[in-house]
């Protein structure tokens, strides 16, 4: 059975890097029909944290990636990395090497002057020296002296590299605590992970961790390195390129499944499918139609799906989503009550749950016009039109074609075009001259709050 992990270091947020290899994983688990296992990789003490865990956790949740198993933490399995460090060494495939900081920090600096590839020299490999008292050693592996080390890579393809350029690296040390190598190579095998598809950053230690295996006697999982992600500019993502925490993009008001179908086609792509279903994309995932060339994010393409997902969206959804921007706003409840009717409105005119809540302000509170709005529309030819119609309107049953009926009568007893009443109509209960139909704006403002702003602006004609 095919089993997928992620394995994230919680020295940060879930980045979009990150979340895109997790989705990857987690597409691949479930197109075949396998497991999929989340790890925290939390070795490195001084990086590590316990909200850096909670943060990839929410991360995960948010964009609904969930796992089978885990998380698994692999300091509750030092027991296991040690254990098999002692197996290691008492059949001499691993062993201990006392050689100090100080030592190695020399033989660097003259590998260096050499012009040679810095790497461990091997000189505690067969000592038979005294160790020296007080010093902790760490275990090294015994790497083959000769021969080389293939495999397939999914995504790269064959890849090989000579054991005579890589050295006896350290499995654990010299607190006990397993090197990013070793820890991932015990936690693959014991969970029975079959693919390992991760970041091409760790393309170089592939061939280390299968010497381990093969040290092991244990079988070798594949492996897909997926290349990175680079800004517009070419250059690896980074916070210069702005937000690149996944949670950032939900405090801004993006939905979960624009950033998955964003993070999807970001250097895997079907055919020329640019929207598509977390469904879709599970059913269509294939390993193969990863690019092998690095993807460029491009956040305006994020927005526009992000665009497009709103449109789509359930309206009560959207109402929820956006009341915690609303509050933010400090706006209480819109004075007709109806929140889900207003998003509804709105969805397909923003970008963002943000900008959502921003273009629903009229709905919470009064907007004044900018002083030209007033020039141009407040004029006192239109005004005995206006307080006809708010008198129309104090009848009416407050439904948008009842609504739409009285300005159409008023329209047509005074002889005007339409723009000519609802533009100012308009500009006197939002504030804008850009809203949608003015008789859907209307009825979700309610009859009360509409003829009080009407009543209210009436005044601020001249004549
Ligand atoms: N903990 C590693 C990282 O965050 C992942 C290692 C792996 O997937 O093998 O880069």
């Amino acid at each position: 059975m095919v089993k997928t992990r992620f394995a994230p270091s919680p020295t940060g947020y879930l980045h979009i890097g990150g979340a895109r290899t997790a989705l990857f994983s987690w597409a691949f688990a479930r197109k075949q029909g396998g497991k999929f296992v989340l790890r925290i990789e939390d070795t490195d003490l001084e990086r590590s944290t316990q909200q850096s865990v909670q943060a990839i956790l929410d991360g995960m949740a948010w964009l609904g990636l969930d796992y089978d198993e885990g998380p698994y933490y692999q300091m509750q399995r030092l027991n296991r990395y040690q254990e098999v460090a002692e197996h290691l060494l008492a059949q001499g495939l691993a062993y201990r090497c006392y050689a100090s900081k100080e030592e190695l920090d020399v033989l660097r600096e003259q590998q260096r002057q050499a012009g040679l590839k810095p790497r461990y020299d091997g000189r505690w490999r067969d000592s038979k020296q005294t160790p020296p008292a007080g010093v902790q050693p760490v275990v090294r592996l015994k790497t083959p002296l000769e021969g080389i080390v293939v495999f397939d890579d999914l995504v790269k393809g064959k890849i090989s590299v000579a054991n005579h350029e890589l050295d006896d690296l350290v499995l654990l040390r010299s607190d006990d605590t397993p090197t990013y190598n070793f820890g991932v190579v015990l936690d693959d095998l014991d969970m029975g992970i079959t693919h390992v598809i991760r970041g091409d950053d760790h393309v170089n230690n592939t061939p280390r961790q299968i010497n381990i295996l093969k040290a092991l006697g244990a079988s070798i999982p594949q492996y897909a390195h997926v290349p990175m992600i680079l800004g517009a500019d070419g250059e690896r993502l980074s916070k210069r390129h702005g937000a690149v925490s996944v949670m950032h993009y939900r405090d801004q008001g993006y939905l979960p499944e624009a950033l998955i179908n964003y993070l999807a086609r970001l250097g895997w792509s079907h055919g020329d499918e640019e929207i598509f279903s977390r469904e879709q994309l599970v059913e269509w995932f294939d390993l193969a139609a990863i690019n092998r060339s690095p993807a460029k994010f491009n956040p305006e393409k994020l927005t526009w799906l992000n665009q497009h997902y709103l449109k789509v969206a359930d309206d009560a959804r959207l109402a929820e989503l956006v009341t915690p921007f609303l509050q933010e706003r400090g706006y209480g409840q819109p004075a007709a009550g109806n929140l889900p009717g207003i998003a509804g409105l709105l969805k397909d005119r923003v970008s963002t749950i943000e900008e959502l809540a921003d273009a629903s302000a009229y709905f919470f509170k009064t907007i004044e016009p900018a002083a030209a709005l007033r020039e141009q529309y407040f004029t006192a030819g239109i005004r005995p039109a206006l307080e006809d119609l708010t008198g129309r309107l104090t009848g009416v049953e407050w439904k948008r074609e009842a609504i739409h009926h009285e300005i159409k009568q008023t329209v047509a007893s005074h002889s005007l075009k339409f723009p000519n009443l609802a533009m100012p109509l308009r500009v006197m209960v939002t504030g804008e001259v850009q809203t949608p139909a003015i008789d859907a704006v209307l009825e979700l403002l309610g009859k009360e709050e509409t003829l009080l702003r009407l009543r209210d602006r009436l005044n601020d004609f001249p004549g």
